[in-house]
Order: structure tokens, then sequence, then C-alpha cells
């Protein structure tokens, strides 16, 4: 199987209607892992793949849009479709958030089996690798890369313009970006990037392809698009629930 991903939700801060907030689950030969679970996406994540099979959860930061259906993917896990030691990674923060409001009931064990990740972390999940970077958002923010098959993705999860796909290294295929805002809103401290600043962002790692999203509740996709395809010279497209990607 070539190295996928699938829109599970991409709506920018807080879901849009028929659009989650945001979550993709990343397919390969031996692996299938959900990077970040915003409120919504354990609906579609359903569509995509049977939860039985799900190898593992990665999520870049503690902001809500990108992690609170967490607890919900716990309760199927306990109640519903019993599973041990399924792997989420996520920052210190994340962590610390989840366990503030998770309470089990005595003698019950956590189905999810937490490990934190930082921004030198490297994870093997079957047949993909996984590295990250820091990027420039409020809180710390891992944007991963994911190389399997000799394809390779990478995602700038939330991130104002100070970052670029530069320190996730070179070969990146498919490029997903921040594209939060218009470029009429660059210079407002926004910790987002604009798609004109997202195009510039994967421009500057030599990415073969862009696809952007996170784009806030009642933005122009085509506005973004033709803002990016004046900086950027390959493919762009916006993100869309139900996309699927071939990396
Ligand atoms: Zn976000
Ligand atoms: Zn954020």
């Amino acid at each position: 199987m070539a190295l996928t991903v699938t829109v599970l939700g991409c709506s920018g801060s807080y879901a849009a209607p028929g659009n989650p907030c945001t979550g993709y689950l990343v397919r390969s030969d031996s692996a299938a892992v959900l990077l970040d679970c915003g409120p919504g996406t354990l609906g579609p994540l359903q569509e995509a793949i049977d939860l039985a099979e799900l190898s593992a959860v990665v999520l870049t930061h503690c902001h809500p849009d990108h992690w609170l259906e967490l607890p919900v993917i716990r309760n199927v896990y306990i109640w519903f479709v019993p599973r041990d030691g399924v792997p989420v990674y996520g920052t210190a923060e994340t962590r610390a958030m989840d366990r503030a409001i998770t309470v089990l009931r005595s003698g019950r064990t956590d189905p999810l089996d937490w490990t934190v990740i930082e921004p030198a972390s490297e994870l093997t999940i079957g047949d993909q690798q996984w590295s990250f970077a820091l990027t420039d958002h409020p809180v710390e923010t891992l944007a991963p890369r994911v190389d399997a098959g000799g394809r390779s993705f990478a995602f700038s999860s939330d991130t104002g313009p100070g970052w670029d796909f530069r320190s996730l290294g070179d070969g990146i295929n498919l490029a997903m970006c921040d594209a939060s805002h218009g470029r009429e809103h660059e210079d407002q401290g926004i910790p987002h990037m604009s798609a004109r600043q997202a195009a510039l962002a994967a421009s500057a790692a030599g990415a073969e392809r862009l696809v952007l999203t996170h784009l806030a509740p009642g933005c122009d996709p085509d506005a973004q698009l033709a803002e990016a395809e004046e900086v950027f010279a390959g493919d762009v497209d916006v993100a869309r629930p139900g996309l699927v990607l071939t990396v």
C-alpha cells in the first residue's frame, strides 16, 4: 500500500459545518496512525478504518482543536472495542491535560499507553518512521515528518510564519501546511500562517506538493489557493474532509 493521508477533519480552530477539527489518518503497508484527533474526528475515522486496527495516535500539541477527541477514543477502547496498550504519543502539556480530565474506575487500567515526545523524538510505527520539529506557536508544537516506502509526508501542525519545512529535512513529497487565514491578516501577530506564507514555507524546503489546511471557518478556499499558487511552483490543493492524498 502506498503511503496515504486521509483527511478526517481540517477546520482551523473550531469545526465548520460538515468539517470537524484537525485529524488525519496516515496509512502505509503495516501501520495506520491517527495524526491529531480534534473534536468530531472519531466519526470519520470509523468510515476510514476499523478501530481495532488503529496502530497509534500522534498528537502535535495541546490546543483543544487537535486532541480533545482522545478521552472519547478512550471510551471506545475501554467499553466497546476492548484493547490494551494503544500507543499515544504527544507533548508533555497534552499528557498533563489528558490526565487532568481522565477519571478511570478503580482497578481499571488505561487502554491508552502514553509516551511523551519532544522535538528530538524519533518513532518507528510499523513501517513508518516519524521525526519532529518545533514550530512557531504559543505552546510546544511538534510538526511531524513521516517516511514510509521511500515517500515522505510532512505536516506543519499549527505554526506562525517563523517556521518552515526545512527543519524537517530534504526530500518532502507532500507538505501539508497551516493556512489559517488570508494575506490581509499577516502582520497581526496571529500564531498561524496565511496561505501565502504556507507556500513560502513549503518552497523553502523544496517540497514537491503542497496541501493547505487548518483554514478557519468562513475562509474562501479558492482565494487561499490562488494566494498560494502565486508563490508555490508545484501542485497546490486545499484539504477537505474525506480527501485521500497519496504521498
Ligand atoms: Zn489548531
Ligand atoms: Zn494550536
